[in-house]
């Protein structure tokens, strides 16, 4: 079985030890490009989000580097995403490709365990322990290292060198190939990342990154605004991540659970309903922010996406309320990476000027 899944951020790491585990052949297709983003615009409906088109350009890559099998979470949210997997699959299939689908949330449980039955090196049950298990060190330390990388990279005395040693461990422990090499991967990693020069330059400028989830973990769809404003200076605080977006559907974390009832709680005064989407966190999130005392709160999300749509008209009523600076990045396959990098550094002018007038 080849199996291949679209790109989100660096959840490769843990897919790929997950379904490696269970005896697949793992095709990981490039990161996506503007090429990758293209091809997705050209067979995807005009007018649905963003995500999808990449998506679906990451599917047409895999296939074409011969995967048999397309992986995807489906399921009935109310927003698109539980039906990404069953358009893009028809869209494939249309286009004369021929594979296999994992829907998760669709098959079913018992039918996506037993789609390994062949593949597994031995029994079964102990096959998905072993696989979960690496699932969720590799999430775990891909986490660790990029929440790393966000504290250094502002500080860093060469620009790029954050980001050197944070590809550099990523690999170290992609390569791993057990729980316990991940532990040491990961120790490595961050020998790595301990390593990379600094100098202190007073305070920081202190922004929550939230929105869409896609939006916020993927840097090809935001032009990579983690590091971009790392390079400003600026210590980013992305509110999702790559090892709660994992296991958010598994359940088997309370303290996600936990986090996310609380986030719902919170977010009832504006938004006392569920839209499928990160809205509870997006109004949360700005609201922990400026608790916080941050500096302000970058709201990213796709053209067209309905939960998010929904919390930028509802941001200016907490932005006042709370007094947080809010700027909105509204992107599709049209944004331009300088177009980002003007917007970023005008906004991170203005939180300066009034961190002057202000201090935190
Ligand atoms: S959250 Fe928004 S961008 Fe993501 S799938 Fe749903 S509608 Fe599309």
């Amino acid at each position: 079985m080849k199996v291949s899944f679209p790109h989100m951020g660096n959840a490769y790491i843990a897919l790929s030890a997950l379904l490696s585990n269970l005896g697949a052949e793992v095709i990981i297709p490039p990161r996506p490009t503007q090429k990758t983003i293209e091809m997705g615009a050209l067979h995807a409906p005009e007018f649905v989000c963003l995500p999808f088109k990449v998506n679906l350009g990451d599917n047409f890559q895999a296939l074409s580097m011969g995967a048999d099998t397309l992986a995807m979470v489906s399921g009935t949210w109310a927003c698109r995403f539980g039906y990404y997997g069953r358009v893009q699959h028809q869209i494939l299939r249309d286009a004369g490709f021929e594979f296999d689908s994992i829907l998760l949330g669709r098959d079913g449980v018992g039918t996506v365990y037993n789609k390994f039955a062949d593949t597994v090196d031995g029994n079964l049950a102990l096959g998905w322990l072993r696989a979960f298990r690496s699932f969720r060190s590799k999430a775990r330390a891909v986490d660790a290292l990029e929440a790393s990388a966000r504290e250094v990279r502002p500080f860093e005395r060469e620009r790029g060198s954050t980001s050197d040693a944070l590809s550099r461990s990523l690999s170290v422990v992609h390569e791993s190939p057990s729980v316990k090499a991940t532990g040491s991967a990961l120790d490595r990693g961050m020998e790595l990342m301990d390593a990379v020069e600094v100098e202190r330059r007073g305070e920081p400028l202190h922004i929550a990154v939230l929105g869409e989830i896609y939006a916020v973990l993927e840097p090809s769809l935001n032009f990579d605004i983690e590091r971009r404003l790392g390079e400003m200076g600026v210590v980013a605080h992305p509110v999702m991540s790559i090892y709660k977006w994992l296991f958010r559907p598994l359940k088997t974390d309370p303290s996600i659970l936990v986090e996310e009832r609380r986030a719902r709680r919170v977010a009832r005064p504006y938004i006392p309903y569920v839209l499928g989407g990160e809205e509870h966190q997006t109004i949360t999130g700005t609201i922990d922010a400026a608790r916080k005392r941050y500096d302000g709160v970058i709201h990213v999300f796709p053209f067209t996406c309905m939960p998010e749509s929904v919390c930028r008209a509802i941001l200016p009523r907490i932005e006042k309320e709370y007094d947080i600076p809010v700027l909105n990045l509204c992107l599709d396959e049209h944004a331009s990476p300088t177009g980002i990098e003007t917007r970023l550094e005008a906004f991170t002018d203005l939180l300066r000027q009034r961190r002057r007038k202000k201090p935190r």
